[in-house]
């Protein structure tokens, strides 16, 4: 899923949360659960993992980052939140779970291990059990349309 659709979800959560850490949890918990729909970026993340079209990749998820940080930006920029902690707190929140993914592909931190596990346990629930992913240019348009409706639930 894109960051940008974890970064607006958590930001949607901590307008409701009635404080920071439940904001963060909540936004961090949609994470999981927002990867299990089926979005069609599987074969990316499975290609780059086994060295295969890495730039393609790379390119995915540095654009995906620039969007994130623009929409991260006006979102506080645009808006005056009652509650911009609880906003913060679920964007971080729902954007940690893919940094650690990050990071953990970067250094290779074993003892992150099992949160790669869980956290690809949920991104391949359905996957797993239908045996395919829908098709990229499917997951690429649905995304962007779910993700500019969502822009005025912020
Ligand atoms: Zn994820």
């Amino acid at each position: 899923m894109f960051l940008a659709t974890h970064a607006t979800v958590g930001a949607i959560i901590g307008r409701a949360a009635p404080n920071p850490l439940l904001a963060f949890l909540g936004g961090f918990i949609s994470h999981f659960l927002l990867d299990m729909i089926p979005h069609g970026d599987a074969h990316l993340y499975e290609n780059y993992r086994n060295h295969q079209k890495v730039k393609r990749a790379l390119a995915y998820v540095t654009l995906d980052a620039v969007v994130t940080a623009y929409l991260i930006l006006g979102i506080r920029s645009a808006r005056q939140f009652d509650n911009g902690a609880n906003v913060t707190a679920g964007i971080i929140g729902g954007l940690l779970p893919d940094l650690i993914i990050g990071v953990y592909n970067l250094i290779k931190v074993e003892w992150l291990t099992w949160f790669h596990n869980l956290h690809f346990f949920f991104h391949n629930f359905f996957i797993r059990r239908w045996q395919r992913d829908i098709a990229f240019s499917y997951g690429l348009t649905m995304q962007i349309v779910v993700l500019a409706l969502m822009q005025t639930r912020i």
